[in-house]
């Protein structure tokens, strides 16, 4: 079977991460609380910032987001290693930006994600993920963000979950809360 992944949120804590970076860049000690009570998937609202503010501080702050200890969620790697020794086929689609696509790669490898070139997906805009999941006929899709989700709402081609999150709550489609489910859904296929 070919299951797609979402990174950012999906597979990597990367929000929490960048939460702890922000809280050591700004001089503040937010707590996680407030994180996890969140309902926009843009995190610089505890921290005073504007909208314009914080999309300042996340693209200057990338570089150190993307590539420093961000951890994978729990069972993140082992249950896509497992699913590629299966034979099934992992598909990573992600619109972290086109500079950033070989490094992601490699990034995740090191990391111990089963990735393959030609099956990883980036640069494109969250709205263009679609046409990708409908070119690859995928049959899992999983994701966290509602902009991305709510285009897949119609397409039933593919089955396509929620990762749990506190931004996600409205977004009516099948959720996971923990990776591991996926070695149920395998198993009762
Ligand atoms: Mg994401």
């Amino acid at each position: 079977m070919k299951f797609g992944f979402d990174i950012d949120d999906t597979l990597i804590n990367l929000r929490e991460h960048a939460f702890h970076i922000y809280n050591k860049k700004l001089n503040q000690n937010i707590s996680l609380d407030v994180f996890q009570k969140l309902e926009r998937v843009e995190i610089h609202e505890p921290f005073g910032l504007t909208d314009e503010q914080g999309s300042e501080m996340w693209n200057s702050t990338l570089e150190e987001i993307y590539y420093t200890t961000c951890l994978p969620f729990p069972n993140a790697v082992e249950i896509l290693q497992e699913l590629d020794r299966e034979g099934h086929k992992i598909y990573y689609i992600t619109s972290r930006p086109k500079e950033h696509g070989h490094r992601t790669m490699e990034w995740l490898r090191a990391l111990g994600f089963p990735v393959k070139e030609d099956q990883f997906f980036y640069g494109m805009k969250d709205e263009e993920k679609v046409h990708i999941i409908k070119k690859l006929q995928l049959d899992y899709y999983f994701d966290d963000k509602p902009h991305v989700l709510n285009t897949l709402l119609e397409y039933s081609t593919t089955k396509v979950f929620v990762k749990d999150q506190s931004y996600n709550q409205l977004v009516n489609l099948p959720r996971i809360v923990d990776l591991s489910e996926i070695r149920n859904m395998v198993q009762n296929k």
